[in-house]
């Protein structure tokens, strides 16, 4: 059989001078591309996901400074249609309702996290999803839902195209916490080593915090240099996640 060819999104060089606040274009896929920004006091990066075929945007974990969102929309010239959630903590959704409230959109969440986000007040429509759901966001422009619980039971990451918006489930050099209510340490291990561990080593990590020494990493890299990749036993892994934080 002959190998299909696998689109791969092309990772531009990003000046290192960006500073916090400010949006950069940091991969440009066939037909999309995805801008970042790190916003508000935790670290939190925000993705924006630019279709170039449909009037589209996706905006993935708007934690904080809805006016910088809607400033950069407005830059790009597009309304913004979707927001795409990967867990439901309050900094990676904190701007959605003056968001909503600037111009309605759809929100995106895994059916996981609907019980808390009512649990917090949020009284929202949302469009409820499972693992392996995709949004077509234009042609090339397919964007997988990975289940990937262990942070959170809803937690997801995003894949296209040899990109991967991983939320709190990986970090560079780290992975989210799972001593919260609802994390899972054995689920964050199948969810890394299980899920994950089908992408190839060319994948490159978009992290939902600015934790490691870069924003941005791939899977090979990670698998070398991350604690959590590398800790191949389950029990392993679930007692160095769990170790006593100093
Ligand atoms: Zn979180």
């Amino acid at each position: 059989m002959i190998p299909q060819p696998v689109a791969q999104a092309i990772v531009l060089p990003v000046d290192s001078s960006a500073t916090k606040g400010e949006f950069v274009r940091v991969v440009s896929g066939i037909g999309w591309h995805i801008d970042r920004a790190e916003l508000g006091p935790a670290q939190n990066f925000v993705y924006f996901i630019v279709p170039e075929t449909l009037d589209r945007l996706a905006v993935v974990d708007p934690g904080w400074q809805a006016d910088a969102i809607v400033a950069h929309a407005a830059r790009l010239r597009r309304p913004i249609t979707d927001i795409i959630l990967t867990h439901h903590h309050l900094d990676h959704r904190g701007a959605v309702p003056e968001l909503l409230a600037h111009r309605p959109a759809r929100v995106h969440v895994h059916k996981s996290e609907r019980a808390e986000l009512k649990n917090e007040g949020f009284a929202l429509d949302l469009v409820l999803h499972e693992g392996g759901d995709v949004i077509e966001l234009g042609a090339g422009a397919a964007f997988k839902l990975l289940h990937t619980p262990g942070h959170t039971p809803g937690s997801m990451c995003i894949h296209c195209q040899g990109c991967l918006i991983t939320g709190d489930t990986l970090f560079v050099d780290g992975c989210g916490r799972c001593d919260l209510p609802g994390g899972d340490a054995k689920a964050m291990y199948h969810s890394l080593h299980r899920v994950l561990g089908e992408l190839p080593d060319t994948t490159l990590v978009l992290p939902g915090h600015d934790y490691g020494p870069a924003a941005t990493s791939t899977l090979a890299e990670q698998r070398l240099s991350n604690p959590y990749l590398r800790s191949q036993q389950e029990s392993d892994f679930i007692a160095y996640r769990l170790r006593p934080r100093g």
